[in-house]
C-alpha cells in the first residue's frame, strides 16, 4: 500500500515529499492512520546522518499518535477506530531476558527502531511517523486515554515523556527527593512535568534565561541559569538525582558536582560529539554515578500514558505542517522550541 511521507535522500539534503510502501497487515497487525507525529532530537541526529549510520530514504517520527483503520485476523486487543499511539520501537526478538522483563529496549538481539531499524519490509529499513500510515506488530502498539481532543499534545509523550518517566521512576524521583532536569527542550520540559507530578522537589536546569519563567510554569520549585557559576555552586552537593537532556556535548563536572553522596547523574541526551571525560575525583569522593537511560519499554510506556493521562499531563507543543520541519530543526538546534514541534500529519495530503 502507498502513502505520502516526508523525508530525506541524504543527509545533506532537505526533507522533501516522498511515496512509501506499506506492508498489508499480517494477522498481528495493527495499520494505523496517523494523525500526528511528534518532532523529537534524534530525528534531526538521524536525518543528518550525526550518528552516522543513517539508511536513506530516512523517513524519520517516533511520536506517533493516530486512529486504527485496520487489524489482523488474530488482534484482539484493538479494533477499527482506536486511539492509539506508538513509540520509538516496533519489534524485538521477544525471547531473551530484557524482552522477557518487558525491558524490549534493551534486547540482547537488537529491538527495531520506529525509524532506521533493519526490516524484511521495503525499502529493508524502518520507516517512520512523518507519513500518512503506518503498519506496526500490535505488541508495539499503545493506548491512548486521553480526551481526544489532547491529542496532538500527547504525541511527545511516545518519546519526550517515557524517555524520562523511565529514569525518574528507576531513580527513584518521589516526595523528599531533590531532582535536577537538564535542558529544557522537548525531553526537558516533559522532565519537568513528570518529576513535579511524582512529587519531588524539581530543580530546571537551563541555558536560556527566556525559559526561566516558563521553566516555573511547567512545575519546577526553582530555576538554575546554568551559565551563571554562583548560581550553580549554591546547589553544590544537594541532588539526589539529576537527568540530563542536553543534545550538545558540554563539560558533566558541572552536575556531578551538585550530587549528594551516592547521588546519580543521568545521561539521556545523545549529542554529535562525545562529552569532555568527567573528573573522576567528584565521582570517587562521594560515591556519585554517572548513568545513561534509553527509552522505556512497552509496558513501562502504557503505565507512562495512562500516568499522564490521569494527572492531566500533555507537552506543551507548537504545531506545524510537514512542509515546515527544516525550520523546526533549525530552531530546534538553537534551543528554539517550546518545546516541542508536532507534525499535523493531514499536511501530507497537500
Ligand atoms: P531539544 O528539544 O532540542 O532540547 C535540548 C535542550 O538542551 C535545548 O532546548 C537546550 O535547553 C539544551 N541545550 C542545547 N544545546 C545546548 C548546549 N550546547 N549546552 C547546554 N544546553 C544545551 O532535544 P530533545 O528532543 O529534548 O532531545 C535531547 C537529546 O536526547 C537528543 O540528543 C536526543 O537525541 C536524545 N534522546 C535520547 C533518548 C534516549 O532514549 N536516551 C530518547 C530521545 C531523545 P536550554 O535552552 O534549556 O538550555
Ligand atoms: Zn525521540
Amino acid at each position: 500500500m502507498k502513502t505520502k511521507a516526508y523525508g530525506a535522500h541524504a543527509s545533506n539534503k532537505p526533507l522533501e515529499a516522498m511515496d512509501i510502501e506499506r506492508r498489508q497487515p499480517g494477522s498481528h497487525d495493527v495499520q494505523i492512520d496517523i494523525a500526528y507525529c511528534g518532532v523529537c532530537h534524534s530525528d534531526l541526529h538521524t536525518v543528518r546522518s550525526e550518528w552516522a549510520g543513517t539508511l536513506y530514504p530516512c523517513v524519520p517520527g517516533h511520536e506517533i499518535v493516530g486512529h486504527v483503520s485496520a487489524v489482523g485476523s488474530e488482534v484482539t486487543g484493538f479494533k477499527v477506530g482506536d486511539t492509539v499511539g506508538v513509540g520509538c520501537l516496533v519489534d524485538s526478538c521477544q525471547h531473551c531476558a530484557s524482552c522477557g522483563e518487558g525491558l524490549e529496549q534493551f534486547c540482547e538481539n537488537g529491538f527495531t527502531g520506529t525509524y532506521n531499524g533493519k526490516t524484511p519490509d521495503a525499502p529493508g529499513h524502518t520507516l517512520g511517523g512523518y507519513s500518512q500510515q503506518i503498519v506496526v506488530s500490535d505488541r508495539f502498539v499503545l493506548k491512548i486515554r486521553h480526551p481526544e481532543e489532547q491529542l496532538a499534545a500527547v504525541a511527545p509523550l511516545l518519546c519526550a515523556g517515557i524517555t524520562t518517566y523511565s529514569p525518574l521512576r528507576h531513580w527513584g524521583a518521589g516526595p523528599g527527593k531533590k531532582v535536577g532536569i537538564v535542558g529544557i527542550g522537548g525531553l526537558g520540559h516533559m522532565g519537568i512535568k513528570l518529576a513535579h507530578a511524582m512529587g519531588a522537589h524539581t530543580v530546571a536546569f537551563t541555558t536560556s534565561e527566556s525559559k526561566r519563567q516558563d521553566a516555573l510554569d511547567l512545575g519546577a520549585d526553582e530555576v538554575v541559569i546554568s551559565k551563571d557559576p554562583d548560581d550553580m555552586a549554591r546547589h553544590a552537593g544537594s541532588f539526589d538525582f539529576i537527568l540530563n537532556t542536553v543534545a550538545a556535548s558540554h563539560d558533566l563536572d558541572a552536575y556531578t558536582r551538585l550530587l549528594k553522596r551516592d547521588g546519580t547523574l543521568c545521561l539521556v541526551g545523545v549529542p554529535e560529539h562525545a562529552h569532555p571525560s568527567p573528573n573522576v575525583g567528584t565521582l570517587i569522593f562521594g560515591r556519585r554515578s554517572i548513568a545513561g537511560s534509553l527509552i522505556g519499554g512497552i509496558a513501562e510506556t502504557q503505565e507512562m500514558l495512562d500516568f499522564c493521562a490521569e494527572h492531566g499531563i500533555v507537552a506543551d507543543i507548537e504545531m506545524i505542517p510537514a512542509q515546515k520541519i527544516d525550520q523546526a530543526y533549525d530552531r530546534m538546534q538553537r534551543s528554539d522550541v517550546r518545546y516541542r514541534f508536532v507534525i499535523d500529519n493531514a499536511s501530507l495530503a497537500a
